[in-house]
């Protein structure tokens, strides 16, 4: 069986639960190998234990942390090029559609990113136009470069541990973009809002207070979004706006409160399995695309929400 190589990338020495979803869509193609570019492999290889990964191809080096994109699509072309795989994923992060770019134009590749699916046929399916429309498509030259958005697959469990190799990568002068400093975000315990398997939202009809928002984000150990229109006011920093300007999410539940549901937003968050709208006026358009809605003040309906939650926890 040939093999699929997935990228692990990681934030702050931590596996992400994507990466596990990358290994879960790769079993469909292949052996799944997945590849490592960083100095911190000996924290990364126990946290792969739990995924569906035949081998790990380990790529050590300072370079990885010095010159990050392009030093790891120089990495991951050179193992492309040694072990002709079937097909590169990526988790589809800005980060990772820059690598991705950066692996294409290396390989001379096709690229898909933003994929929601791949199936054994290396058919991509994304959702495009705000989720009116999908479209399934193929790469028809190179090795295919797919990057699949998180939250789009129930992550498969491994059993056994991953053959370990050494890969020795040699850098070029290219792609010596240099990160001079990096400083995480300041965040609280909340999960990133790409990554987050419940996102609570709240938009204009919040008026400024989030505080209802984000205590049902903490009490369902959810991210915390939010409409343009909050954003722009100022209630919340854009890194958490979710729409067309914004972030793409795809939780397992969205949340929407306060939130009209104009196009630009559902573009965002259209994709997410199961999305509750909480507003006041019923013939609000969010209630389109909502599995669940309440016909509420948010005031009045997010507090109870959170109320009765705290009494079943
Ligand atoms: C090029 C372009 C890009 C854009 N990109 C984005 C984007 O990325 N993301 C994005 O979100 N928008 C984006 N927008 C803006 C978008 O068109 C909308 O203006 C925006 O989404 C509206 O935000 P909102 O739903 O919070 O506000 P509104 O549309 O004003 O809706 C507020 C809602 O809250 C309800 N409400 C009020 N009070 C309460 C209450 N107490 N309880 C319950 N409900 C209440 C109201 O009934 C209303 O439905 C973009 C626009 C353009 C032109």
């Amino acid at each position: 069986m040939s093999a699929v190589l997935i990228l692990v990338d990681h934030v702050g020495g931590v596996v992400p639960r994507s990466v596990g979803e990358l290994a879960t869509f790769g079993k469909r193609i292949g052996e799944v190998t997945a590849v490592i570019c960083s100095s911190q492999s000996a924290a990364l290889i126990p946290q792969l234990s739990s995924f569906a990964i035949n081998t790990v191809i380990v790529c050590d080096g300072v370079e990885f942390e010095k010159y990050s994109v392009g030093a790891t699509a120089q990495g991951l072309s050179q193992v492309v090029a040694k072990v002709n795989p079937t097909a590169v994923l990526i988790t589809s992060s800005a980060r990772g559609k820059e690598i991705a770019g950066r692996l294409a134009v290396r390989c001379d590749s096709g690229l898909i990113t933003d994929a929601i699916d791949i199936d054994s046929t290396l058919t991509a399916t994304q959702s495009v136009f705000g989720g009116s429309t999908t479209v399934h498509s193929l790469v028809g030259h190179g090795t295919p470069i797919v990057t699949l958005r998180s939250n789009s697959i129930e992550v498969e469990v491994g059993s056994g541990t991953p053959t370990v190799e050494n890969f020795s990568v040699t850098f070029d002068g290219a792609d010596k973009a240099v990160v001079t400093s990096v400083e995480p975000a300041v965040k609280g315990g909340r999960p990133e809002l790409t990554e987050a398997s419940i996102v609570v939202s709240g938009g204009r009809g919040t008026d400024g207070n989030f505080a209802p928002v984000e205590e049902l984000a903490d009490i369902l150990g959810a991210a915390v979004g939010a409409s343009r229109a909050a954003t722009d006011a100022g209630w919340y920093p854009h890194s958490h706006q979710v729409g067309q300007t914004g972030k793409t999410v795809s939780p397992q539940l969205y949340v929407a409160s306060g939130i009209s549901g104009a196009i630009q937003h559902r573009a965002g968050m259209q994709t997410s399995k199961t999305i509750v709208a909480i507003n006041k006026d019923p013939e609000a358009p969010i209630f389109d695309v909502a599995d669940f809605g309440v016909v509420g003040d948010l005031f009045a309906v997010l507090p109870q929400a959170s109320a009765a939650l705290k009494e079943i926890q």
